[in-house]
């Protein structure tokens, strides 16, 4: 069983090895929408009111209880500390009433992990693209427990959060990911040439698997604030295209140059913004290109969720690893390289 109370949502999984048995959400987003962010206070609060329940439907899709399940795996970090405590003492609590093992695990290699639940074992060397709100990442994964090597990161904002940044200027709902990528299908990607960060000259040879997202956000400001001043109104369709593909384009060619430099065939991709239509849809065109097989997790399970949880700890306890301890912290910074908790 796995437990997920990172950010917003209050998730939990079964599973048996890769087979999915229930995946039970609930998530407080409603209530931050009007505040444009999570408020972590008010996060806190919403897991603590739904954990129980969630749990209770996960027992009543899966027809499994807590007495049944091996092993309790909960998100033990990153995240925001206080919402990271509530599902850290719910599972606690359970794993001490039932006398099961406790695994605190890693939420991000959980979002490189799930894919397994859709497209069964990794079973050969891997590099895994981990796009997300707060992460964005490249990895290189010999194992999903103990081979996780960091190859690159952003160096100010992840991907998701340029999205809801950018979606905030263009007037759109938060989270902003899901709206741009809707109102681009009707706008022309060609129609601004905004920049791709460090994709040119010394940048690429420093920043080989890196991200900038700050200055592409700065432009689509300066953009929308020049239109404005001329007394037109700017094509958001076409300001969310030419931004999504400018996004899309560094992720994924990054993506494909990692496994083609370290000879890797498959290429995971995870984390809430690998649910992006157009990410999809270049990592599947340059992967057919350079040979590549990829992975990408239905959207229902790129979103943080506990089924994610639940997978990677299958995968923990299947290597035998010890247990993590009942005085298990929550770790608001925990590294992608830590993937279970001492
Ligand atoms: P982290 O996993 O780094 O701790 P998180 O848990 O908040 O952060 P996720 O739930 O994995 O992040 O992803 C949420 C992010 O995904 C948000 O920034 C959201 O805008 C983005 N996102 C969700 N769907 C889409 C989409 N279709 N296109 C682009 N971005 C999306
Ligand atoms: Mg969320
Ligand atoms: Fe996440």
């Amino acid at each position: 069983m796995g437990i997920e109370s990172s950010c917003d949502e209050t998730g939990v999984g079964i599973v048996r090895g890769t087979e999915l048995l229930a995946h039970a959400l609930s998530s407080s987003m409603e209530q931050h929408v009007r505040f444009g962010g999570i408020v972590p206070e008010v996060a806190s609060r919403a897991h603590l009111e739904a954990m129980v329940p969630t749990l209770e439907q996960a027992y009543a899709e899966s027809g499994v209880r807590v007495q049944d399940v091996d092993a309790i795996a909960v998100t033990s970090g990153p995240g925001l500390t206080g919402a990271l405590l509530v599902g850290v003492a719910a599972a606690k609590a359970l794993a001490l009433a039932h006398d099961k093992p406790l695994y605190g695990v890693n939420h991000l290699a959980a979002h490189v992990a799930v894919d397994q639940l859709e497209h069964g074992r990794f079973d050969e060397r891997a590099v895994a693209l981990l796009v997300s709100g707060g992460h964005t990442e490249i990895l290189l994964v010999d194992d999903i427990v103990t081979g996780i090597t960091l190859l690159g990161q952003t160096i100010d904002d992840a991907a998701g959060e340029a999205f809801d940044k950018v979606a905030r200027l263009l007037g759109l709902p938060y989270p902003g990911g899901p709206h741009i990528d809707r109102v681009a299908r009707d706008g022309d990607a060609s129609t601004i040439a905004f920049p791709r960060g460090l994709t040119g000259g010394r940048d690429l040879d420093k920043h080989r698997y890196d991200f900038s997202f700050s200055g592409l956000k700065s432009a689509v400001a300066r953009h929308v604030q020049h239109e404005d001043r001329m007394g037109r109104t700017f094509a958001v369709a076409d300001i969310a295209a030419s931004f999504q593909d400018s996004v899309c384009d560094v992720l994924t060619k990054k993506a494909i140059d990692a496994c083609l430099d370290h000879d890797v065939k498959t290429l995971i991709i995870g984390g809430g913004v690998a649910a992006n239509g157009r990410l999809r849809q270049f990592a599947e065109e340059r992967a057919a290109k350079a040979g590549i097989q990829i992975r990408v997790p239905r959207i229902g399970l790129c979103t943080d969720n506990g089924a994610m949880v639940a997978a990677l700890g299958a995968e923990v306890v299947r290597r035998g690893l010890p247990p993590s301890s009942l005085n298990l912290p929550a770790d608001s910074s925990m590294p992608v390289t830590d993937v279970v908790a001492a």
